[in-house]
């Protein structure tokens, strides 16, 4: 095994290649599950919207591939909308506004005075909302997507990645990880937010390191 293969369903998968490529490492775009084999020595799950991904993932066959990839605990980079694919539990930021503000106006739109029953059913369509079905579900984390909100969750600052200092961090509408399960440990930290985490070969981050010219976090891929 020595390809890294780079899920390519949607979002930012043609800049990992050009990392990949600076550095040396054969590589090969995952399009469907015809794409994998036992050269794939790792994986890199790239930015974009997770919850697109996630469909796509069904339908091109390669969730059963990556999953049990995952499950052998071979290497995999996964960066933002990737971080979502790998967590436990994803929280959807705002989903509760979105569902108690709906139950509001409909009780408007109804006359409605029966207040308890509004405030009840509301409480439950907050519940379902918040959270959505994980996907591989392996990283012990809650992340958060759209944390920094979806107008101003764009910037640019300088962090880490465990060892890793000096790392140029590049948020596109991000998420961040809410809480840490006892398997994983936090790597990088912006504002007080857990932005990257590692659970042994998995490694996690809400910010995009292929969007640099710095080429570390995926020289750390490659040297698991
Ligand atoms: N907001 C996207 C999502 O929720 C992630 C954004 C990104 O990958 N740059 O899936």
């Amino acid at each position: 095994r020595s390809v890294t293969g780079i899920l390519a369903v949607q979002g930012a998968f043609a800049e990992h290649a050009e990392i990949l490529d600076r550095l040396g490492a054969p590589w090969r775009l995952l399009h469907s599950a015809n794409d994998w084999d036992d050269s794939i020595a790792r994986v890199i799950l790239p930015g974009g919207e997770s919850t697109v991904q996630g469909r796509l993932l069904r339908l091109t066959g390669l969730f059963t591939p990556i999953a049990e990839h995952i499950a052998q605990g071979r290497p995999v980079l996964g960066t933002c909308a990737g971080m979502i694919l790998l967590a436990r539990t994803i929280e959807n930021e705002g989903a509760a506004d979105t569902a108690s503000q709906g139950a509001a106006f409909a009780a408007a739109a109804r006359n409605d005075t029966a207040a308890d029953d509004t405030a009840s059913s509301s409480s439950v369509h907050r519940h379902a909302a918040h959270e959505s079905t994980a996907y591989f579900g392996a990283l012990d984390a809650v992340v958060r997507r759209n944390a920094y909100g979806r107008q101003l969750g764009s910037f640019e600052t300088i962090g880490s990645f465990g060892d890793i200092h000096d790392l140029p961090l590049v948020f596109i509408r991000g998420p961040y990880v809410t809480e840490v399960g006892p398997k994983a440990t936090v790597e990088s930290r912006v504002d007080g937010h857990v932005v990257g985490l590692r659970q042994g070969s998995l490694l996690a981050t809400a910010f995009h390191p292929e969007l640099t010219d710095d080429t570390r976090v995926h020289e750390l891929l490659l040297s698991l």
